[in-house]
């Protein structure tokens, strides 16, 4: 039976985590977040630098019209829906605080903060507890749909979407391994435990996992 223990043991003994966060502001991420929703890592990064390039702040992109947002990220997929997303995000910061600058999340506790990214058009759980995670060092564990499929294939939970995946995984997941364990879950989904053909031939996992012991035993 897969814990999170061993899970973590032996994923941390395959991949190592990615820092792609230093140096940016907790807005950046949260925009760098909303742009990796449903595309690749080089997609979005290129996404990012173009926005970066195009805009000297989060303020000049706010004022700027939806189609040119969109024209500037074309390349990180979903141009318009992500367009309109960042702007609508942005602007709703700007709306209730004055500024587009989220650094005022550092000092609200975990859940409170979290309320409040929520609250924002775009920001899901798992956009929340990334700039929570990467931005202020609150441990949590965002989940995406790489996270969600193998959390569940391995039997670590057993829920049906990302939002009730992750509720569960911030209860059972230790926070001093809650980031390092969200990257090394999506390497893992991305490299073996893929979506529609899961190399269990090849994976460190096997003898623990759920998905695969079951499969044998059909
Ligand atoms: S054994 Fe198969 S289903 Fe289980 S985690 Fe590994 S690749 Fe995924």
């Amino acid at each position: 039976m897969a814990t999170v223990g061993e899970v973590f043991k032996r994923l941390s003994g395959v991949y190592k985590s990615k820092v792609w966060w230093d140096g940016m502001s907790p807005t950046d991420i949260l925009v760098a977040t909303i742009l990796s929703q449903n595309t690749t890592d080089k997609n979005s990064i290129r996404a990012y630098k173009a926005l970066k390039r195009r805009y000297s702040s989060w303020d000049e992109l706010i004022s700027a019209p939806e189609e040119e947002i969109s024209g500037v990220i074309h390349s990180g997929g979903l141009p318009n829906v992500k367009a309109k997303r960042i702007k609508q995000t942005l602007s709703g910061i700007k709306k209730q605080t004055g500024s587009t600058d989220i650094s005022f999340l550092h000092e609200m506790d975990k859940k409170e903060a979290e309320k409040v990214l929520t609250s924002l058009h775009g920001v899901g759980p798992k956009t929340a507890a990334v700039v929570l995670s990467l931005s202020f060092g609150k441990e949590t564990i965002p989940v995406d749909t790489h996270v969600h499929r193998v959390a569940n294939r391995l039997g670590l939970v057993s829920e049906k979407t990302p939002a009730k995946t992750q509720a569960v995984l911030e209860e059972i997941v230790p926070d001093s391994i809650k980031l390092d364990l969200h990257h090394l879950l999506i390497e893992h989904g991305r490299e073996i435990c893929k979506s529609q053909k899961p190399e269990c031939g090849q994976c460190v996992l096997n003898r623990l996992c759920n998905y695969h012991i079951t499969s044998h035993q059909r």
